[in-house]
Order: structure tokens, then C-alpha cells, then sequence
């Protein structure tokens, strides 16, 4: 049995401890993974502070030419790393592929570093005095990432830290492991001095080591709200930046003057793609007026038609859980639904996939009558179900999310420019779509939500990641012609 190894300082590091890596297609163990802690940790600070001296020194066109690089290696990969993440994860091929393509455009941004790290200069701010800025990297950044989006998400924090002068530490989901040291062996090959990428593995223990290690000056954060909040205190504690994203429960709103067919066909998959295992899966669909029943026969339809199966095999649509244990908790959740007062549409309990009676897959379920005190809507299930609640108007809509304490992704589905402009000023969401069911911000805007999504101030990637991965210098400057003509004042400057 394979055992996926730490990479630190351009190497692979056993470990002694491990955790199993599950196929959730079959069920069956693929792999061990090591657990590192304290030591591991410690290793992995020492090669990246190490490395920190010469790549901070580095040139722009040097750093530009490493992710240059580093760009066609995700390119000319990315089947190989697609297989690596749906062996692990679940999903389909074509969607791990989604993902990559997603996360190389953030190295697409930095690509672009001698613009996007540009300063400014203000000539003759006072007699004979300019003013510039320009911005330096912090040194040892660490991100902790989830197991939904093993590469896109990790691709959204190093690329940002490395281009800027950084180096890194990546403590990856022991779920699924191998998109890391993988995607660490590219960076090696696109020419990336060793120490600037690390991957220590682990749980909690490796975590908490980063956290708390004094050598560790920021910590991207991307996983659920209890997590992130414990994070963002611990790191903030330990005087470290900390950028840390949450969990979600994202709703579609359908207006009467929509089209139906339009909306349904989005929201089926926004709401079951990847199995509704992204932190922008649509979980709930608020239908306004008379919508509901016209919208549901058609939602119902197409949930019927989603092809469940293992993500390597063509034509599925989509694929298992990520584990057992999530497998129960979604066919609970929609139980509980039931007995609360919800009515099960379509049930997705009990699925087996000839061949994979072992995988941990669970159908799409689609939920009607759904209220806001219901378990249902009120936990965020991170499995393919969708709720449906019904309101009578935009503004009740509107209400409904804005009370939900998560507020990462919405999408608004309308032929109104009136009403879609009212949406958007009005509601607390970080990420809004209007007829676009999962608005995932593109890597030169930065991604985020508002409320329990997004603990602290810090979005992630785009120009928000170059401002938390870099610290400013402002250097007011003066070339006097001759000294003497100029004297000191005991008043404080003032510009004449
Ligand atoms: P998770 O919070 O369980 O794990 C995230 C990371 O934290 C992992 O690396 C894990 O090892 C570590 N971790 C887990 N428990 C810990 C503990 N007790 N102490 C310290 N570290 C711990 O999240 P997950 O299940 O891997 O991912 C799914 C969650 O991530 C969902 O809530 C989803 O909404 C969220 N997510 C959010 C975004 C976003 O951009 N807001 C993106 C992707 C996923």
C-alpha cells in the first residue's frame, strides 16, 4: 500500500504515524497518509525561513518565469492531476479538471506580477519632495485548505504568496492528500528553489502547530466556520495575519418572470454538482409567487435524470461522498427533514452503484415545504440536497437570506433588471449571480463572503491576496541641491 510522504525542502519525508485515504467510489482503503505535528512542522518552517533569504531577493522576471512555468506543467497535467483528485475526492474527472483550470487561472493572475505588484509615485508632494510605495513579502505564510477542492483551493493562496516573494507551507485535507505533492513536484520542475513550497500533512496536530510557531507570519484559512473560527482566533492570538473562509449555505431565488427551464437546468446543477460538496453548491432554492409547482415538476425531472456513479467513468454526472460518515449525515438530514414537516420530492436514500455497493453515494434528494427552522435549512448539509422554501415576494426573498447567519454565494434568477439591481444592493452575500447559478469571482477579483463565511476581513486571491500575502513601505524622499538652503523645523511637516 502506497504511503503519500511530507515534501519538505524539495524532498519527500516519511512519517510514522498515518490515517487511511479512502477510494469513496469503492469504499475500499487506497492509500496511508503520514500525520506530521510539531517536528514535522518545525522542519517545514526551518527549509521555508531558509529559503525565504534568497527567493525574497529574487527578481520579478525571475518569479514571473517560475510561474510561467509552473502554468503549462498544470496545463500539460492537468488529466493526471484530475484522475489523482477524483480517486480521492469523488468527483468526476471532467469537474476535478473544472477545478484546475479554476485555480491556474489565479497562476494566470500572478503571471502578471510586474503589473499587479506595481507601486505609485506622487512627484512634488511638498517643494523638492516625492513620495512612493511599493509593497514587500511577509515571509513564511502556511494555508490550511479543505478536502472539496483539494487543488483549486490550495492554487488560490500559494501562487499569491510565492509570486510575491514568499515561501510556503501547505497543510492539505488529509482526506484526499495527493493533489499536493503533486502539484509540489511541478513547482520543483518549473525551476521553484527547494524550501519555498512545503507539504506537511496532518489533522488537527499539524494545525495547531502551524498556529502557534513563531516562525509562521500569516495563515490562509479555507474550511468550515467552527474551524475557521477557532484558526482565526489562534493565529490572530500568536500575532500571525489570518485570511480564513467558512462554511456556506448558498440560496437561488426564482422570480415568476424567469425562465423556468433555464433556472431549473442551473439549479439542478449547482445544486448537485460534485455531489453539493462546494462551499458555492446551491443547497436552497427560494421560489417567489406562483412559481414552486412549475418549478419543482421541472426541478424533479431533471434530479431524476442526474447520472450517479464513479467520477472515472463517462457520462456520470455525479459522484459519492467523500466518506461514510458524510454519507449518513446527508441520508439523516433528509430523515429528519421528513419528520420535521418537509416533503421528500425525490429521495436519494439508499442508492447502490452496481459494482460499488461499498461507495459512499447518496442520490440527489430534493426537499419541498422546507421552512427556516428546519434542521434541513439551518445546517449546512454539504451533500446533493436541495431545499425549497416558498415566499410571495423579492423583498421576503431578500429577508430570508439576509437572516441566514452564512453568507458566501447567491443567485438570482430574474428577467428584471430592476429587480436584480434591487438584489444585489440589498443583500448580504459576498458572491452574487444574477442567472448565474455558481458565481465563482474570476482569480483578478478576489473571492469571499460576508458573515460566518468569511471570519475577519480577508478575502482570498486577486488583488485582496496580493494586499494580505505583501506589507507596504511609503518613502518620502528629498535630493537636496544644496543642504543649508533648507531648515529643520521643530513644527510637525506640513507640505508647502
Ligand atoms: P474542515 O473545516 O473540516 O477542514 C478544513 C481543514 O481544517 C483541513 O485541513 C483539516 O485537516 C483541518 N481541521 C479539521 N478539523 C480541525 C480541528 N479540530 N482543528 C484544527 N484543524 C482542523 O472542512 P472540510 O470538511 O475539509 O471542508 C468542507 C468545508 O469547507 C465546508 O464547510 C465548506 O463550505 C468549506 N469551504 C469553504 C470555502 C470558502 O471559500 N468559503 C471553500 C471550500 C470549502
Amino acid at each position: 500500500m502506497t504511503t503519500i510522504p511530507h515534501w519538505i525542502n524539495g524532498a519527500a519525508v516519511p512519517g510514522t504515524d498515518t490515517q487511511p485515504v479512502f477510494n469513496p467510489a469503492t469504499g475500499a482503503v487506497r492509500a496511508q497518509v503520514v500525520l506530521g505535528g510539531g517536528a514535522e512542522v518545525d522542519a517545514a518552517v526551518q527549509a521555508a525561513t531558509a529559503a525565504f533569504a534568497s527567493w525574497s531577493e529574487s527578481s520579478l522576471t525571475q518569479r514571473t518565469q517560475v510561474m510561467f512555468a509552473f502554468r503549462q506543467l498544470l496545463l500539460d497535467h492537468e488529466e493526471e492531476l484530475g484522475r489523482i483528485i477524483s480517486a480521492e475526492h469523488g468527483k468526476t474527472i471532467d469537474d476535478a479538471r473544472g477545478e484546475i483550470t479554476r485555480g491556474r487561472e489565479v497562476v494566470e493572475y500572478v503571471c502578471g506580477l510586474g503589473d499587479v505588484l506595481k507601486g505609485s509615485y506622487s512627484d512634488q508632494v511638498s517643494r523638492g519632495i516625492d513620495v512612493h510605495n511599493f509593497r514587500q513579502p511577509l515571509g513564511v505564510v502556511a494555508g490550511i485548505t479543505p478536502f472539496n477542492f483539494p487543488a483549486m483551493v490550495p492554487l488560490w493562496m500559494h501562487p499569491i504568496a510565492i509570486a510575491t516573494g514568499n515561501t510556503f507551507i501547505l497543510k492539505p485535507s488529509e482526506r484526499d492528500p495527493s493533489a499536493a505533492n503533486f502539484v509540489a513536484q511541478l513547482y520543483q520542475r518549473a525551476g521553484l528553489p527547494d524550501g519555498v513550497f512545503n507539504v506537511v500533512h496532518g489533522g488537527k496536530e499539524a494545525v495547531d502547530a502551524i498556529l502557534t510557531h513563531p516562525g509562521v507570519e500569516a495563515v490562509s484559512f479555507v474550511g468550515s466556520t467552527p474551524i475557521a473560527t477557532y484558526v482565526h482566533q489562534q493565529a490572530t492570538a500568536h500575532g500571525k495575519r489570518v485570511q480564513a473562509l467558512g462554511g456556506a449555505k448558498n440560496h437561488a431565488v426564482v422570480l415568476p418572470d424567469a425562465d423556468l427551464e433555464f433556472a431549473a437546468n442551473h439549479i439542478t446543477a449547482g445544486a448537485y454538482g460534485s455531489a453539493g460538496e462546494r462551499c458555492m453548491a446551491l443547497s436552497v432554492t427560494i421560489a417567489v409567487g406562483d412559481t414552486a409547482d412549475r418549478l419543482i415538476d421541472i426541478l424533479t425531472r431533471k434530479a431524476n435524470d442526474v447520472h450517479v456513479g464513479p467520477g472515472d467513468t463517462p457520462g456520470t454526472d455525479m459522484g459519492p461522498l467523500i466518506t461514510k460518515a458524510a454519507q449518513e449525515r446527508v441520508e439523516n438530514a433528509v430523515g429528519t427533514a421528513a419528520v420535521q414537516g418537509a416533503t421528500i420530492v425525490v429521495d436519494g436514500r439508499g442508492l447502490k452503484i452496481e459494482g460499488h455497493e461499498n461507495g459512499f453515494f447518496t442520490g440527489p434528494s430534493l426537499l419541498d415545504h422546507v421552512t427556516p427552522d428546519m434542521d434541513a435549512y439551518k445546517d449546512e448539509l454539504f451533500g446533493p440536497v436541495l431545499a425549497i422554501l416558498r415566499v410571495d415576494t423579492l423583498d421576503e426573498a431578500i429577508d430570508v437570506i439576509n437572516a441566514n447567519p452564512y453568507g458566501n454565494g447567491t443567485a438570482l434568477f430574474t428577467g428584471s433588471g430592476e429587480a436584480a439591481r434591487r438584489f444585489q444592493r440589498r443583500i448580504k452575500v459576498g458572491m452574487i449571480g444574477i442567472n448565474v447559478p455558481v458565481p465563482v469571482p474570476m482569480s483578478y477579483y478576489s473571492f469571499g463572503g460576508w458573515k460566518d463565511s468569511l471570519i475577519g476581513d480577508h478575502p482570498i486571491h486577486g488583488p485582496e491576496g496580493i494586499r494580505f500575502c505583501t506589507r507596504p513601505k511609503v518613502v518620502t524622499t528629498r535630493w537636496p541641491r544644496t543642504s543649508h538652503q533648507i531648515t529643520a523645523g521643530f513644527t510637525f511637516p506640513t507640505s508647502s
